[in-house]
């Protein structure tokens, strides 16, 4: 049977057998209850995967190794930034994961609370994520180059008893200390203070105060400790990771237990290819997605060894990643597209110098892969290389290639076809009526969503179904991309249908950032666009009307505020003062016009515009400068 059968009968498995396909994948993790039920699905679109049974994640991922690979590497940690490099045995895991358990018991924290993370990519930070779904509690990464308000209506949302942070993150050298932004993302929160646990490194001065503990004194305080891992319900939600969509508010992505830990683990078998014992690379961030699913959960839960890097692609030249290939003989890696568009520039050479044949897959993600980074990569190593396309919101791959099933052929710019679980449709956008090969559609997945998605939003049901499932009905998850796939089954991503944009494979909502500016007090009024970009895919622009009752705030002084409220992504490329912004009769503005003309382009015809004059004055504008 050739590699495209093989896909689409195990495909086809999981669409007309979903329950015996799920069941058998399930049996690949450890449950103390058995599920009496697959799928429970009398509440569309609310999906109960694995109904009735209980199991721990941590217990998954950690403790079900001890007897077979106690002395095998869990984590590897490498850090450029420090020049520090630590191996984590998962026996040493195991006893820090259970110390750290110990010490949110000590703070209080009971099943279903919350624990938010913000920390830099030290190994504390994985275990202070185990150790939390070790008892049953939820944690809230937040990526640690996000600042103070992005940080407190995070905070705010999750209501956690506990925040872990560290005294600073590293990045390039440069120390970002955590604990100004931290106490700043305090000075705006709405609820009561939660306490902080705090890892020093001894890189930046922080005070320990009221509330605040340091975390070596605490695990000193529960050395040798075990805490038993707490059986929870297969819904039980394992963790909240915030992201970003048209509204100002951040969406917290919920997840479950049990359809992620079986989602995560099937993964390894079918898509990436990583056997127990081998090592998995993935150049990301805890604070993101892939860095919960690929960094964390997925090689754990297969008693792979993981390697959780801080500090650049490039630095201390960019051979790094490919000589920690070498060094820990990697298998599968994971990145996103801009760090390999980062990497070309330097050339082969620093690809070659390296023994690279461990690496059997590089997985890349996040973004779109333009065709020509596809190609560039694929020819310059000695393995294969995979696009695929997700969403924070799915957890694991929607279209992707397979290697544990075989890998068909590739064809450059496509993710290839739909994972096994998602029946991914591709629609009109007014009709909903599917469309036809190689024809634009808004790609729809038809509910219920397989396990490991999301399976509401914190605290938010109806915004969840709102949000996700209003277009064409609660049968039909809209992912806000446009895609058309071609006469050979093959998906091709053409970009958001919203006002999310993609920097540097980081979602960002311009609606976020155009809230920061406002609160400048000359700002009246702005729109923040995405513009493409060479090197991250998109980069944003800001468009703002000053008052002419105050002093105008300078460009400068407009990014600083970004900078700090949000974070240094988020900090636009460009800032033009306009005199208005261009608007519909009716007061929406014309935003797709902002981003034609700040990409260089004619805004086209535009019919339902109030006052024409006011394009003319900004083509002026960015023509200037
Ligand atoms: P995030 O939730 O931050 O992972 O962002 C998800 C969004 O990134 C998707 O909705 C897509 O717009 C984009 N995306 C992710 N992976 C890919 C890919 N392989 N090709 C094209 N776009 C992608």
């Amino acid at each position: 049977m050739s590699n495209i059968q093989k896909y689409k009968e195990f495909y086809k498995q999981s669409m007309e057998n979903r329950d015996d396909f799920w069941q058998e994948q399930a049996k690949m993790i450890d449950w103390d209850t058995p599920f009496d039920s697959v799928l429970e699905y009398n509440n569309p679109p609310f999906a109960k995967w694995f109904h009735g049974g209980t199991l721990n994640l941590c217990q998954n991922a950690v403790d079900r190794h001890l007897a077979d690979r106690g002395d095998q590497n869990a984590i590897v940690w490498v850090s450029t930034e420090e020049d520090k490099e630590v191996n984590i045995t998962f026996a040493q895991l195991h006893k820090q994961v259970n110390e750290a358990a110990a010490v949110y018991k000590s703070l209080g924290v009971e099943k279903g609370d919350r624990i938010l993370i913000y920390m830099p990519m030290i190994p504390q930070a994985v275990v202070a994520m185990l150790a939390c779904v070790r008892i049953g509690a939820i944690h809230s990464v937040v990526f640690g180059g996000f600042a103070a308000h992005a940080l407190a209506s995070r905070i705010d949302d999750a209501t956690p008893k506990v925040v872990v942070t560290a005294d600073a993150g590293l990045r390039g050298g440069k120390t970002i200390a955590y604990q100004p932004l931290l106490d700043a993302s305090y000075q705006q929160i709405t609820i009561t203070p939660p306490k902080v646990l705090l890892v020093n490194r001894g890189l930046a001065e922080g005070a320990l105060g009221e509330g605040k503990y340091d975390w070596d004194e605490q695990m000193a305080k529960c050395a040798g400790q075990i805490v038993d891992p707490v059986m929870v319900e297969s819904s039980h939600p394992s963790y909240i990771l915030y992201t970003s969509g048209t509204t100002g508010t951040p969406k917290g992505v919920q997840r479950d237990t049990g359809g992620h830990a079986v989602a995560m683990r099937a993964s390894m078998k079918h898509i990436y290819d990583l056997q127990p014992g081998e090592t998995m690379f993935t150049g990301s961030d805890i604070g993101w997605v892939v860095g919960h699913s690929y960094i964390v959960y997925a090689p754990l839960l297969t008693g792979a060894t993981t390697i959780l890097y801080e500090g650049l692609p490039i630095r201390p030249d960019p051979g790094i990643w490919w000589s920690l290939i070498e060094k820990f003989k990697v298998s599968v890696m994971f990145t996103a597209p801009t760090a390999i568009r980062v990497l070309k520039k330097t050339g082969t050479d620093l690809i070659n110098k390296y023994d690279l044949t461990s690496l059997r897959t590089l997985f890349l993600a996040g973004e779109p892969l333009d065709s020509e980074t596809h190609r560039w990569i694929s020819d310059a190593l000695p393995g294969n290389v995979v696009d695929n396309y997700w969403q924070t919101e799915t957890g694991w791959p929607i279209l992707t290639n397979f290697a544990g099933i075989g890998l068909m052929e590739n064809k450059f710019g496509s993710p290839t076809m739909p994972a096994y679980g998602f029946d991914v449709m591709l629609v009109d956008e007014s009709t909903a009526e599917p469309v036809a090969a190689n024809e634009k559609g808004s790609l729809m997945i038809k509910a219920p969503l397989p396990p490991g998605c999301m399976t509401t939003i914190w605290g938010d049901d109806k915004r969840f179904v709102e949000t996700y499932f209003s277009r064409f009905g609660k049968e039909m998850y809209a992912t806000f991309d446009y895609a058309l796939r071609d006469e050979d089954g093959y998906y091709f991503i053409m970009g958001r249908d919203d006002d999310v944009i993609n920097v540097a494979g980081h979602r960002l909502g311009t609606r976020e950032i155009e809230e920061v500016l406002c609160k400048h007090s000359s700002v009246v009024e702005v729109a923040a666009v995405g513009v493409k970009d060479e090197l991250k895919g998109q980069e944003v622009v800001a468009f703002v009307v000053s008052s002419d009752q105050t002093e105008a705030a300078s460009e400068s002084d407009l990014k600083a505020l970004v900078s700090r409220e949000i974070g240094a992504i988020a900090r636009p490329k460009n800032i033009y003062m306009v005199s208005g912004l261009p608007k519909t009769r009716s007061g929406k503005v014309l935003r797709r016009a902002i981003r034609s003309m700040a990409e260089g382009e004619d805004p086209g015809d535009l019919p339902t515009i109030d006052d024409a004059s006011v394009l003319e004055s900004i083509i002026a504008t960015i023509k200037k400068g």
